[in-house]
């Protein structure tokens, strides 16, 4: 596909109009650059829409790139996080300690962030381990665990439900639960000039992760909501889509019907790769399609693509096109 990404570098601090400003804010060392902050002005004060990454580089981008545009840190009404990723949530604690505003995301997000919290110690280390043993991943498990992780976001104030109006006084921004990518995943929809805030649910060029964690979970299937949640944004006559990485663009609805048919032709593929005799996640990812060859995967983009497998599979299973076994095997159906 043609792409228009650019390196951070070449990004800028934009005013798009009608009260909204972008910021971009590095994500060091992740290849997808920067996450897109937006602020939006109101008679009540001023909102974002995420934070960006927890590092003193993100902040300092993030404090003068509002300044290019005279919004200033201490002045913000709250930070509403489209989910609570640290590459959205990360930096929405020091907004709050600055401003002495709030921070709002859904509920469901909202109670990941609490275990995550919890488990931030050794014992969450060691649960991660023994999901990954049991899919199969064998020594990949160790390494990819002991990978550096990021500090849990901060609890929000505010915890969101479907519908519910944002503390943005004289404008209507709604959010639109989107789980999928994660449980709590919002969309927010500013009413007024017809924008649609996507968050990681809708992208131009790439499409969100995901996953299943544990990967042998049955009592949840996050593809299955991910693509009604795509299929949710079908109604929308979007003026302009305002995704959190790469770039603006205009049709929201058209774009999400693309990445709908993107999983179901990778479910088509998978089905496919399903044999009577049954095999762990880890065996049946290593026989997927990724954009790199497995061997050249580092064991976190394994892990990761092993939960992007996990998803698909459970999606197969829903769907009575898969035959799950013991011990997170799967097989075609009997
Ligand atoms: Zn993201």
């Amino acid at each position: 596909m043609k792409t228009r990404r650019r390196p951070y570098s070449d990004q800028r601090p934009t005013d798009l109009g009608g009260g909204v400003w972008s910021v971009p804010v590095p994500i060091p060392g992740n290849p997808l650059g920067y996450t897109l902050v937006y602020a939006v002005e109101s008679p009540g004060g001023i909102v974002l829409i995420d934070a960006g990454w927890n590092h003193e580089d993100a902040w300092t981008a993030l404090r003068d790139g509002l300044a290019t545009v005279g919004v200033n840190v201490s002045d913000l009404r709250g930070v509403v996080v489209t989910h609570y990723h640290p590459d959205h949530a990360g930096l929405a604690g020091r907004v709050r300690e600055e401003s002495g505003g709030w921070i709002a995301m859904h509920q469901a997000d909202a109670d990941l962030v609490r275990l995550y919290r919890e488990l931030a110690g050794d014992d969450g280390r060691h649960l991660q381990v023994e999901m990954m043993r049991k899919a199969g991943a064998g020594a990949d498990a160790e390494a990819m665990v002991t990978a550096d992780r990021p500090i849990p976001p901060a609890q929000p104030d505010v915890e969101l439900q479907d519908h519910d109006l944002i503390d943005l006084p004289g404008r209507p921004l709604r959010a639109i639960w989107t789980p999928g990518h994660t449980p709590g995943h919002l969309c927010l929809h500013l009413e007024d000039t017809d924008r649609m805030f996507t968050g990681d649910h809708v992208l131009p060029g790439i499409t969100p992760h995901i996953g299943i964690y544990p990967y042998d979970r049955s009592d949840t299937d996050p593809l299955t909501d991910y693509l009604a949640s795509l299929d949710r944004l079908s109604v929308y006559t979007t003026t302009e889509a305002l995704p959190a990485h790469e770039w603006t663009f205009p049709d929201v609805a058209t774009r999400a019907a693309e990445i709908h048919q993107h999983h179901e032709q990778k479910l088509i593929t998978l089905e496919a790769l399903l044999t009577p005799t049954p095999h762990t996640i880890w065996q049946i990812a290593e026989k997927m399609t990724w954009n790199r060859p497995w061997p050249d995967l580092t064991p976190i983009q394994r892990g990761l693509a092993a939960g992007e497998a996990a998803a698909h599979l459970r999606t197969l299973e829903s769907r009575g096109k898969a035959h799950r076994h013991p011990n997170a095997h799967f097989s075609t159906t009997p």
